[in-house]
């Protein structure tokens, strides 16, 4: 009987050290056992790849500039390192196991160092070990290589990426990714005991929930998972369970009944910026937004005040980490003569923290019971964005757990 193929991921702390390794090879062997071919996906031990972006900033000047292909060489080392462990050990067992780093597949992205998107994978390469004998093949993720010939990564958290594009690539049966909690929760369980885990969530929940900060699944995955119809499962790999464990991530169809709101996602990195004094003319969005966009800065939330005298605030939300980068390109912005304003504040002290539910296309009064739970909280909102399922508030930081625990109270989302 022909051999099916199945992708595995397993993240950081799932690779921590050799003993975890050792119980990722042992899953990994009974899947070997039960038929299948496998591409396991393998992430950096965990704090590795937090550590070499550390050196990275260190070694070029610490403040957030420097040079993005070598960004790329160093920290996409880790995986490399748990890759080619893994390999080891699976031999020890007895398996016939062989590791691929990115450019070896050759996974093939677009230039886009530090935030690379996979253009192609080419099969036969892994085909032609498969078909020799080769069981497992283990990949290193979030990496790739650009047309120039130079590796690149896929963004944080982007061995998720990887493993779904492999097994959309591969035509795999599933793609399950092993992680360090048992499921996708209404929100992330380590701010709230509360949380609860999903069955089932639907593909256009979870691109939001990602999107807004729930690091579970990298946004991309969710997207290319969804495209290329792959059958998406996350789950625990320090529990043994049997059929139906962990959360299947699928079409909305699939989903019998939901609530209307299905999570709460937070993303704490964030800072807003305004731009004092601004002329208030046409064109002038497109002088504040072009440059940043050109520098890469990754703008989220937008606000523009109700103009006084010909002038008004711009407020708008960007990374932590951006926050120099954006500064400069208003900075030059102005010296080229193309912006006028007074000031410019930024206040890195912020989070965004956003309800999901696709149950909200149809149900009135969710953005009131957001705002209420709140206002009864004391929590000041300082931004909001919506969208057709979500809703997004811009809040002072020290209040987010606070903030994540409310909502998450005012949903009922404890209850199924
Ligand atoms: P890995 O290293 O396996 O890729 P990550 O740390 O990237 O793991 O993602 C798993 C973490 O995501 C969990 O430990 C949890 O704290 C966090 N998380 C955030 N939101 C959710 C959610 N809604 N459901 C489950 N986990 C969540
Ligand atoms: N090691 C990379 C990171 O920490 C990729 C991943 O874990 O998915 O972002
Ligand atoms: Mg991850």
């Amino acid at each position: 009987m022909a051999r099916t193929r199945l992708v595995m991921k397993f993240g950081g702390t799932s690779v921590a050290n050799l003993d975890r390794i050792r119980r990722v090879a042992k899953r990994v062997g009974r899947e070997v056992g039960a038929g299948h071919d496998v591409i396991v996906v393998v992430s950096a031990m965990s704090g590795k790849t937090n550590e070499l972006v550390g050196w990275v900033d260190e070694a070029s000047g610490g403040q957030g500039f420097y040079d993005a292909r070598e960004y790329d060489a160093v920290v996409s080392s880790g995986e490399n390192v748990t890759a080619g462990l893994l390999a080891l050990v699976l031999q020890e067992n007895g398996i016939d196991a062989r590791s691929w780093q990115g450019w070896q597949v050759p996974l093939k992205t677009t230039s886009a160092h530090g935030s690379a998107r996979i253009e192609e994978i080419p099969t036969a390469n892994l085909d032609a070990k498969f078909a020799d004998g080769m069981r497992v093949a283990v990949v290193a993720g979030f990496q790739g290589i650009s047309p120039e010939g130079r590796i690149t990564t896929l963004g944080r958290g982007g061995s998720d990426t990887t493993a779904v594009a492999f097994a959309a690539a591969f035509d795999a049966v599933r793609c399950d990714i092993y992680t360090d909690v048992d499921g996708v929760y209404t929100t992330d369980p380590r701010i709230t005991s509360k949380a609860r885990k999903l069955d089932r969530i639907a593909f256009e929940e979870m691109l939001e929930l990602a999107s807004l900060g729930a690091k579970v699944l990298q946004t991309r995955s969710v997207e290319l998972a969804m495209r290329y119809d792959v059958t998406l499962r996350v789950l625990s790999s320090f529990e043994e369970m049997g059929e139906g464990a962990g959360t299947l991530v699928c079409p909305e169809e699939d989903i019998v009944e939901s609530n209307v709101v299905s999570g709460v996602a937070y993303s704490r990195d964030e800072a807003q910026m305004t731009l004092i004094g601004v002329q208030d003319r046409p064109g002038v969005s497109a002088a504040i937004f072009g440059p940043l966009a050109q520098a890469g800065v990754v703008v989220d939330m937008i606000v523009q005040n109700i103009a006084e005298d010909g002038r008004t605030d711009m407020t708008f939300s960007v990374p932590v980490a951006q926050v120099p980068l954006a500064t400069k390109a208003m900075e030059g912005a102005k010296g080229s003569g193309d912006l006028e304003f007074a000031e410019i504040v930024a206040d890195t002290e912020v989070a965004k923290v956003s309800v999901v539910g696709i149950g909200m296309r149809s149900h009135a009064g969710v953005a009131a019971t957001m705002f209420a739970a709140l206002r009864d909280f004391g929590v000041n909102i300082k931004v909001i964005t919506t969208s057709e399922i979500k809703i997004s508030v811009l809040i002072d930081r020290k209040f987010m757990e606070l903030a994540v625990q409310a909502l998450h109270d005012a949903f009922g989302l404890e209850k199924a």
